[in-house]
């Protein structure tokens, strides 16, 4: 069947890929089974990219679970940052004492016939690039980046560019053209290392539980795949 020879494919780069439906609506079923978290006790907050081609299933976890925060944008960096999930700290319904918050954040990349970077999008005959904003940000002169005025009309493009920074400077020193899938994962973990920071922070304060999954999502002409990078559930669940 097509879609599992894609799959196939795709875990070429990434073996833990999963269809992103399938696996949003897993951990959703698995976190109210064992975690107790429910839609009246929990606020599912998103960081995925602003590119509307990841919204398939953050309108599905928004469906499920009656609420959706959005502290990412260009990228799927998380530019909510701490004010952002210090803000939704605070949107929690609370029931029976018990309070639940569910982040998911990653980047993004197209995939479409073999090649990295390329979706097909509706109504469209040319590909376009996923991750557009990162994308960018590997074609921008890195070295120009560092010197460069800050622009408020392009903030969150300048953090990009400011984050792969060192990668891009890798490339360069040793002679590597700079490859959006490489960038993708680099992002991942710069993502992560970030969110862990501020969620980590909150956690004490935040009396419930909070549920942080990352990955890396996967656009194809298919359908959304996820690659899941951390899945963790902290904080102790206050008692009845
Ligand atoms: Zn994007």
């Amino acid at each position: 069947m097509e879609l599992d020879k894609l799959k196939k494919e795709i875990m070429g780069s990434f073996p833990n890929v999963e269809n992103s439906r399938v696996f949003f609506m897993k951990q959703s079923i698995f976190l109210e089974e064992k975690y107790r978290f429910v839609p009246e006790n929990t606020h599912f907050a998103e960081g995925g990219c602003s590119d509307e081609i990841n919204g398939p299933e953050y309108l599905l976890m928004e469906q499920y679970w009656g609420s959706r925060f959005k502290f990412g944008g260009l990228a799927g960096y998380p530019h909510g940052g701490r004010t952002g999930f210090e803000a939704v700290s605070h949107h929690v319904p609370e029931v029976f004492g018990r309070k639940n918050l569910l982040f998911v954040t990653g980047p993004h990349i197209g995939y479409h016939r073999g090649e990295w970077g390329k979706v097909s999008r509706t109504n469209q005959d040319e590909l376009s690039n996923a991750c557009g904003s990162l994308a960018a940000a590997l074609e921008s002169d890195f070295d120009e980046n560092c010197e460069k005025a800050p622009d408020p009309l392009d903030r969150q493009q300048q953090i990009i560019e400011m984050i792969m920074f060192p990668y891009l400077k890798k490339c360069s020193d040793s002679g590597k053209t700079p490859k959006l899938l490489d960038a993708t994962n680099f992002l991942m973990q710069k993502i992560n290392e970030d969110v862990l920071t501020v969620v980590n922070n909150l956690s004490p304060r935040f009396q419930g539980q909070i549920a942080l999954l990352t990955g890396i999502t996967i656009n194809t002409e298919l359908g959304n795949f996820f690659s899941p990078s951390l899945v963790e559930i902290m904080g102790e669940p206050k008692l009845e």
